[in-house]
């Protein structure tokens, strides 16, 4: 479980996050929805431990990961990152991708990895290089990748938005699947409100750096806090 609470972030005096609280729930996807520039990268760069708020405090299954003194360095919060732009290393085959970030004895990093690459449904690649992939399969392998040390959390900042319509969403489903399968709480960071709508179990809208409401998928559908808010789920169908 995901706690953040009363983040606060300042760039030159402004708060590009302003005041955020947030839980994020095992098995559960959680949606981080605004326009652009709201602060919702701002917001995942500072749990994944890269940026630190001015105020607040972040807990992960109850355990303190930083507040304004003290942090656990990145490397140690247990968080899996998925990012568009977070690419695989060129020079790694599949299978030294998806083992990157495990220890261990090597024949329980291979099965690990085996697993991994059999629920994504790329067992077949596993000794090829990411130039051999399609975008979609190189996803896959980034969604393998990131959930192979077992993360408490998986943090994902518009994953799919590289991919072409159709493709997306399957890789979208299977995400999704593979993330319920192994547990992890999910936060994703999108500004289309389709996606927020397909994946998430709960949404928090962010606007100006602050949640302006947050809840079920149906009930922001249904019943949005303001025009701003209706305007911006209008064109779902
Ligand atoms: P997008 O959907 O376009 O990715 P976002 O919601 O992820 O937007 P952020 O990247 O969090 O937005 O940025 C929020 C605001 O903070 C923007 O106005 C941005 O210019 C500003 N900002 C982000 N990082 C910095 C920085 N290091 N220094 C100064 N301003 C920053
Ligand atoms: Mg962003």
């Amino acid at each position: 479980r995901l706690e953040i609470r009363n983040i606060t972030r300042r760039f030159g005096g402004r708060a590009v996050v302003d005041d955020v609280s947030l839980t994020v729930m095992p098995g559960q996807v959680t949606c981080l929805l605004g326009p652009s520039g709201c602060g919702k990268s701002t917001t995942l760069r500072i749990i994944a431990g890269v940026d630190m708020q001015d105020q607040g405090e972040i807990y992960i299954d109850g355990k303190l990961i930083c507040d304004t003194v003290f942090r656990i360095p990145p490397e140690r919060r247990e968080v899996g990152l998925m990012f568009q732009d977070f690419a695989l290393f060129p020079h790694l085959s599949v299978a030294e991708n998806v083992a990157f970030g495990l220890n261990g004895p090597k024949e329980k990093k291979r099965a690990r990895v085996q697993e991994l690459l059999a629920r994504v449904e790329l067992a077949r690649f596993i000794d090829d290089y990411p130039h051999e992939l399609s975008g979609g399969e190189q996803q896959r392998v980034a969604l393998a990748r990131a959930l192979a040390p077992r993360p408490r959390i998986m943090l994902m900042d518009e994953p799919f938005s590289g991919l072409d319509n159709r493709l997306r969403d399957e890789i979208r489903d299977e995400t999704l699947s593979v993330l319920k399968d192994e547990g992890t709480a999910v936060l994703l960071v999108t500004h289309e409100p389709d996606e927020a709508m397909r994946m998430a179990d709960e949404i928090a809208l962010m606007r100006a750096g602050r949640i302006v409401q947050q809840g079920a998928p149906y009930n922001l559908y249904n019943a949005p806090i303001d025009r701003a808010a209706a305007a911006f789920f209008s064109d779902i169908n």
